[in-house]
């Protein structure tokens, strides 16, 4: 059976474990997690341990990150199944902190990445990634992991977070990991446990969309109508409701250009559940 992970829930616990491995010479590969662990983020922490001698795991839902009408209460969380996988993907420590130690009161300051921060996800969840590059700027200090891993699954905030730690001089090298998918393409999240079945069984055309998507336009480099297509294809195939499908330069999410790396990002409704996917352009 795998050893009982270990949990710590303060700043000052973290440090002197990650401290006494650095002591010794030992690097630490940061995953950050709002919890409700799939295989998706297990794959994280394989990519920690090939670049790090040990795993550290966070398990935040951080409150600053969920808009008002979002779903923070209702989030799934199930801290003692996610110890479980975690100590059996070898993850070395759990820091699981209360939201009055990562926010304590009289906390003000914030971390935004304007341009990047304010389109696409920016534009539908506002204030989102001022609270995501906020929590993971706490959690990259209070760690000062050598290396810290994101999927790919959030692509703008990967860029995001490449970014605050380049702005910001924090010496740590960001890891993007790709996406693990179900068997039929939906991309596992957190989330996906909010789908009914029949929702469900509607869910991988998200994927299937923006695949086609990302085919047409390298094919004749026709982004409007590669765009216009897949979203009209996702509200035929049953989702309530298109917040973009849209085809972006990888490095800026600004408009694709000639010869650079591209993608395609989605976010859709289904019923109430919000889903978000992206694919490179081939
Ligand atoms: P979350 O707990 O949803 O905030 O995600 C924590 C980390 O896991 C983020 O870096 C996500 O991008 C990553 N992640 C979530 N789902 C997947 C997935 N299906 N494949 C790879 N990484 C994922």
């Amino acid at each position: 059976m795998a050893e009982k992970l270990s949990i710590v829930r303060t700043v000052a616990e973290l440090r002197e474990r990650i401290g006494a491995w650095r002591k010794r010479g030992l690097g630490t590969g940061l995953v950050p997690t709002m919890g409700a662990l799939h295989q998706g983020h297990l794959s994280l922490v394989g990519e920690a341990l090939k670049k790090a001698d040990r795993a550290v795991v966070t398990l935040f839902v951080n409150p600053r990150q969920f808009g008002p009408k979002e779903d923070f209460a209702r989030y799934p969380r199930d801290e003692e199944g996610d110890r479980r996988l975690l100590a059996a993907a070898g993850t070395h420590l759990l820091f699981a902190p209360e939201v009055a130690e990562m926010y304590p009161s009289g906390y003000v300051t914030q971390v935004s990445v304007p341009q990047l921060g304010d389109v696409l996800e920016g534009e539908f969840r506002p204030g989102f990634f001022t609270g995501v590059a906020t929590v993971v700027t706490k959690l990259l200090l209070q760690a000062l992991p050598e290396v810290a891993v994101f999927g790919e699954k959030d692509f703008q905030q990967l860029q995001v977070i490449r970014r605050l730690t380049r702005d910001l001089d924090i010496p740590v090298e960001i890891v993007g990991a790709p996406t693990v998918r179900e068997a039929d393409g939906l991309a596992m999240s957190s989330r996906n446990a909010y789908l009914s079945a029949a929702e469900r069984a509607i869910a991988p055309a998200l994927h299937r969309a923006i695949a086609e998507a990302a085919r047409r336009f390298a094919a004749d480099g026709a982004a409007d109508a590669a765009e216009a297509w897949a979203a009209s294809t996702l509200l035929d195939a049953g989702f309530r409701a298109v917040d973009y499908v849209t085809v972006r330069d990888a490095a800026s999410l600004g408009s694709p250009e000639r010869g650079k790396p591209a993608r395609v990002l989605a976010a859709a409704w289904l019923g109430t559940t919000r889903l978000i996917d992206n694919v490179p352009v081939p």
